[in-house]
């Protein structure tokens, strides 16, 4: 008997049809005898949804959030409809939506009037989606005669107050786990859990960051101590590239937890970048999956890294990123000065996507989302104002809307010739590199090239991606 750990993404819940799909598949798991847990995701949308109605809040619109709601009551009474019978079940969690729903027209309400919505008050307001989709995903459950109990994020995972990006606090939230969740697995009952969402330790709602049911399954999986996570979605598995810029992108048979850690942090949305982090020290096994397409075996994620021979495997990209540049001829040689950049920019709430530096000591620069960038280079110009002043340091030069893009393969290390042959194909098609740099897990080359050669760089690399899906089995 094996204790599997599934996450739903947004499309797998997003239609009565859809999670109807996604309860087979739980119960096909129950019925050969194995336990299951459930992570889901808000339906497909209703996130975006909610944000929407943030905005519409905070200026007054009250049609416009009143009609967001309504068309998510709406969502949610369907669905419910569709998949909750007998009438007492059926009637109880259309009283829980809608209970729900008032609550988030009253918060919206609140904002009005405030005119202003603190990231504490957006983790609630997005809150709303995971809380009203599993309240439908586990009466649905409970109705095909399968015990099921429902569960709130912030039931089991404890976070720090870093609203819209909160980190686990790890020890407590293994504790909640452990005594809140483990006993009804054990009872034989299969929960369904929001994901996404989690609470302070002292109750206020927070979030992981979005996409970040990913991580909420990793977490729970980690210390229920599953056999196996497999995250269901709408395509067969991590991909050679995003579909959306290459259509010829095909599915990667196998990847280790560190390609797959470098693909999600540099932009393969199929994955939140910390998903992996909770369950690589416990070697738990990982499978992206297609909850429209189950017979497909999808991608199997684990610690061996299998090598390919044109090493690359996938490319990735972000859009809307700015580099910064930090230069001065009095830099040479004086130590300090970019560990103090690094501290300002995380001090200005920012994250480095990327580093590099030349050999000359003369100049650095790094990447952070354009969002980010003027309050960075205020930050770091404050830092360093003694040294601006001395003109050691000239100052920070922004440059906006520029792109990265990764490639990602974990033959890389000791492989030669690597970064020759993308950058020949880059120079192939007259794409001029910025910036580069290669990640710490040498399973990675990033580089900065303008917006507009994205999909054609993207696309040239991507060839080199393709040949390896045959060598990996
Ligand atoms: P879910 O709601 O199930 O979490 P997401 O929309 O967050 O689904 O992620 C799945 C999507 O990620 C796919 O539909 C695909 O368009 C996109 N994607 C981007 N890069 C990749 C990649 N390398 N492999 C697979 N999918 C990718
Ligand atoms: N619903 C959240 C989002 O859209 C989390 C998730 O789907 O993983 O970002
Ligand atoms: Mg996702």
């Amino acid at each position: 008997m094996a204790l599997y750990t599934m996450k739903f993404g947004g499309t797998s819940v997003g239609s009565p049809e859809a999670i109807d799909q996604a309860l087979t598949i739980i119960q096909r798991e129950t019925q050969a005898g194995h336990r299951v847990v459930g992570i889901v995701s808000a339906m497909s949308g209703v996130t975006d949804s909610l944000l929407k109605t943030v905005k519409a809040a905070i200026q007054g619109d009250r049609w416009t959030f009143q009609e967001v709601n309504r068309d998510i009551r709406h969502r949610h009474e369907e669905a419910t409809h569709r998949l909750i019978e007998p009438p007492p079940e059926r009637e109880i969690t259309l009283k829980k939506i809608n209970d729900l729903l008032d609550e988030h027209l009253q918060l919206c309400e609140a904002i009005t009037i405030l005119g202003e919505a603190t990231p504490r008050m957006i983790d609630a307001i997005v809150s709303f989606g995971e809380r009203l989709s599993r309240r439908v995903v586990a009466a649905a459950l409970d109705a095909r005669g399968i015990p099921s109990q429902a569960f709130d994020g912030t039931q089991l995972i404890v976070t720090d107050n870093n609203y819209q990006d909160a980190e686990p606090l790890w020890e407590i939230t293994s504790k909640q786990i452990k005594e809140r969740l483990v006993p009804a697995i054990e009872n034989g009952i299969s929960p369904i859990i929001t994901g996404f969402i989690g609470a302070t330790p002292d109750g206020t709602i927070t979030t992981l960051g979005r996409g970040g049911s990913d991580f909420s399954a990793a977490i729970i999986a980690a210390y229920i101590d599953s056999d196996e996570l497999t995250i269901w979605t709408d395509v067969d598995g991590v991909m050679t590239t995003d579909p959306r810029i290459d259509k010829r992108a095909k599915v990667l048979p196998y990847v280790s937890y560190t390609e797959v850690g470098e693909l999600a942090f540099y932009g393969a949305k199929v994955l939140h970048p910390k998903t992996v982090q909770p369950i690589i020290a416990r070697n738990i096994p990982m499978r992206v999956r297609n909850t429209f397409n189950p017979e497909h075996p999808g991608t199997q994620i684990g610690a061996d890294i299998v090598a390919t021979s044109s090493v690359i495997k996938a490319v990735t990209s972000i859009r809307s990123i700015s580099m910064l540049t930090v230069s001065g001829k009095g830099m040479l040689g004086v130590p300090g000065i970019a560990g103090r950049t690094f501290l300002a920019t995380s001090r200005a709430g920012a994250n480095i996507l990327m580093i590099s530096q030349s050999s000359s000591e003369q100049s650095f620069c790094f990447t952070v989302r354009d969002a980010d960038a003027n309050e960075v280079k205020y930050a770091v110009e404050d830092e360093l104002r003694a040294e601006i002043n001395h003109q050691d340091v000239d100052g920070v030069d922004i440059l906006k809307e520029v792109v990265i893009v990764t490639v990602v393969g974990g033959g890389m290390r000791g492989t030669p010739g690597v970064a020759g042959r993308v950058f020949t194909t880059l120079g192939d098609h007259s794409i001029n590199v910025i910036s580069i740099a290669q990640g710490g897990s040498e399973c990675s080359i990033s580089f900065v090239i303008e917006e507009d050669a994205l999909d054609e760089a993207v696309i040239c690399l991507h060839d080199l991606a393709l040949a390896s899906v045959e060598d990996i089995n």
